[in-house]
């Protein structure tokens, strides 16, 4: 084996042979294709991350089309993360990393608000490696739990073994006030503290080895490669570069900063309405309530960036299923999709789904929740039915065992709303492309659909090839037309070039008449 660490797919495809005989037999043309689509992605991650070169702006905009709200959390992230790759990539010297303080971050919030999701769609666009694990899943001495060096080395395999990609890397610590003294309920042997120091020396500078000394495996195989060639290859990693990011709700952290900041600008606060009174205190954190909360000063000291994230309200999770890039929706709808069935969602809908799950008080994840309950007997009966398209309504919300049983029973009930639905959209299309407010009545919605059926074409794409046949007429129309909706029904839409003729004589005949 050219390398200690890699078998090739040929080695296995020997092995199992040897072992089960020839019929086992591993797709190596798919093997190959995959680790050179693979090996292209590291590799574009690496140009990428190697030539970090975003405003902080930039990285917030790109924020923006993702998670909702956490405004300020999207600000001061984007600005660390920009310090923290410019000076990576422009402080050649020992002298500048000296003094450099790395802008390690605390991020502060309830469950299921966007911090996972911030730092995840952060090392997305830079192409940076990202690892995140609990805290309580370590110990001090690395046997009882995981051993914090694990997240480094996981980095690597993340980076698709690229080392220097991994030092590039971020590395996610979730529930980290659970290892805050004050609170915690440690035994004798896994103590916080122990698990804190021992983040400590990650955050400062260290080599790991890519080798845990519990792998026992990899140790042997290292003793090997140093027997038959006299030496073992470095296999560390540096820790200089790599960003630290540790998360947790603080539960009780707002009365250790109201006692710090006093009853009088408590009193201030309290004006401003319209925001959670916890979020308006966790605003006002600072270092010292984190050691207060019982984080050792030199851990503190060490994470200088602190962020708050917000609590998720109704409207919000409303705002994050109606535009956010990732909505849950858009799950929903290839799931459904699979079966050859569409999904529609009304504003009224999703407003009674994020109520629901507003009340589940896990933030974002609430709808997650919501909608695995609502959907669950849809995506079980629906795929053997007739139905094609349904509509999910504020009545499917409040009682979902009716509105299954009469799409069952009643397959094509949402196909007028699905229809009209997508006709609004056409018409949206074609007072943009042409300037004139056309509708369609229901009669005129089926006669397009199905001639466009019958062509075996997108309605979309058939409707819009069918107005442009008449586009100067439409052109005139707009020119000369008093800028009223014209209706299309079932009769008009027949002889189209005729309709248009009419409207454009009549709009001529009450130009002149005024
Ligand atoms: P946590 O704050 O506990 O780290 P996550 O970031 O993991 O929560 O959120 C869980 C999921 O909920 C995310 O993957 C994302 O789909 C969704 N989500 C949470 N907050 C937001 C938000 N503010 N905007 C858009 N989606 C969000």
């Amino acid at each position: 084996m050219s390398d200690d660490t890699k078998q090739t797919p040929e080695d296995l495809q020997r092995f199992l042979q040897e072992k089960m005989g020839n019929t086992i037999k591993i797709d190596l043309k798919a093997h190959a294709q995959q680790a050179e689509e693979d090996a292209q992605a590291v590799e574009a991650n690496r140009h990428k991350a190697m030539n970090f070169n975003y405003k902080p702006r930039e990285i917030k905009e790109y924020l923006d089309r993702f998670v909702i709200r956490q405004e300020d959390a999207k600000k001061v992230l984007s600005t660390a993360i920009c310090d923290h790759y410019h000076h990576i990539q422009n402080s050649p010297s020992e002298d500048d990393w000296r003094d450099y303080k790395k802008q390690n971050i605390v991020l502060i919030g309830p469950t299921g608000v966007g911090k996972t999701y911030l730092i995840q769609n952060i090392a997305r666009l830079i192409g940076v490696p990202f690892v995140k694990a609990d805290a309580t899943k370590y110990s001090e001495t690395g046997y009882v739990g995981g051993d914090v060096e694990d997240l480094i080395r996981e980095l690597v395999t993340q980076a698709g073994g690229d080392i220097q990609l991994a030092e590039y890397g971020i590395v996610y610590v979730d529930e980290i006030d659970k290892i805050a003294s004050s609170t915690n309920t440690w035994g004798k042997d896994v103590s916080g503290h122990g698990v804190q120091r021992n983040l400590l020396k990650l955050m400062e500078e260290t080599e790991v080895p890519l080798k845990s000394a519990q792998d026992v495996i990899g140790q042997m195989q290292s003793l090997i490669q140093f027997q038959t060639r006299g030496k073992v290859d470095k296999k560390t990693i540096n820790t200089r570069n790599i960003l630290f990011i540790v998360s947790g709700a603080f539960s009780g952290l707002t009365e250790i900063i109201k006692k710090r900041i006093g009853s009088k600008q408590i009193g201030f606060m309290q004006e401003k309405t319209g925001s959670n009174q916890d979020d308006l205190l966790v605003d006002q954190v600072r270092s010292v309530d984190m050691i207060e909360y019982g984080f050792e000063a030199e851990f503190a000291g060490r994470l200088p960036v602190v962020v708050h994230c917000n609590h998720l309200s109704a409207e919000d999770l409303f705002n994050i299923m109606k535009y956010s890039e990732g909505s849950i929706l858009k799950q929903y709808k290839r799931d459904f999709g699979a079966y050859g069935i569409d999904i529609y969602f009304t504003d009224d809908g999703m407003k009674a789904l994020a109520e629901k799950a507003a009340g589940e008080r896990t933030g974002a994840r609430g709808l997650m929740t919501v909608c695995e309950r609502t959907f669950r007997d849809f995506k079980y009966f629906l795929p053997d039915s007739d139905v094609k398209a349904f509509v999910v309504t504020d009545k499917l919300i409040a009682d979902r065992e009716t509105t299954l049983n009469d799409l069952l029973t009643d397959p094509g009930r949402d196909a007028a709303w699905v229809l009209k639905w997508k006709f609004k959209k056409i018409s949206k299309i074609l007072s943009r492309e042409f300037g004139v407010d056309l509708s369609f009545d229901l009669d005129a919605a089926r006669y397009l659909s199905e001639l466009a059926a019958e062509k075996d074409e997108d309605l979309q794409d058939f409707s819009e090839a069918y107005f442009r046949e008449f586009q100067h007429a439409l052109i005139l129309l707009a020119s000369e037309g008093s800028g009223s909706e014209y209706v299309l029904d079932g009769k008009n839409i027949k002889s189209l070039g005729e309709t248009l003729e009419a409207w454009i004589k009549e709009s001529y005949r009450d130009k002149n008449s005024q």
